[in-house]
């Protein structure tokens, strides 16, 4: 049986403020972000992190990063953005199981790696501003 938090996500099994879905692709927000349109990317066959994975599954995931990259900086009129993947517990990954965490970033606003709490209001509105955007 597979316990791994975003394999559920993938499924369905656990909600999430879905971006964009492909077949080898998913794309939520995080719950916890530290931007506004905090998004994780992960490919949909479980690895525990980039290199576990095969090649084709890492060329697939940064595929599709570079994809949405430019579509969710202009949903949300970011101005730029940080990108960044925790590879195992002394690095700070909680979830094991492989993702990129893309993180816009915004003029005037300092950037923080600090964690925030919005609302699943406040977080749907989110999503649906970057699924609007992105059409
Ligand atoms: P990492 O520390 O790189 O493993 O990051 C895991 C990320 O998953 C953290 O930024 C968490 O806020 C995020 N996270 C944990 N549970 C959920 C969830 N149910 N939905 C969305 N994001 C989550
Ligand atoms: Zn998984």
């Amino acid at each position: 049986m597979n316990d791994c938090l975003f394999c559920k996500i993938i499924e369905g099994e656990i909600p999430s403020h879905k971006i964009y879905e492909d077949d080898k692709v998913f794309a939520f927000l995080d719950i916890s972000p530290v931007s506004k349109g905090h998004t994780l990317i992960i490919p949909k066959s479980h690895s525990e992190n980039l290199t576990q994975g095969t090649e084709e599954s890492a060329a697939d995931l940064f595929k599709t990063v570079h994809h949405l990259a430019p579509k969710i900086m202009t949903a949300l009129e970011a101005t730029a953005y940080n990108i960044g993947m925790n590879h195992g517990a002394d690095a700070g990954q909680l979830v094991f199981h492989t993702h990129v965490h893309f993180m816009p970033r915004y003029a005037g606003i300092p950037r923080t790696f600090e964690k925030q709490h919005p609302s699943q209001e406040e977080l749907a509105a989110v999503a649906e501003e970057i699924r609007q955007g992105m059409e």
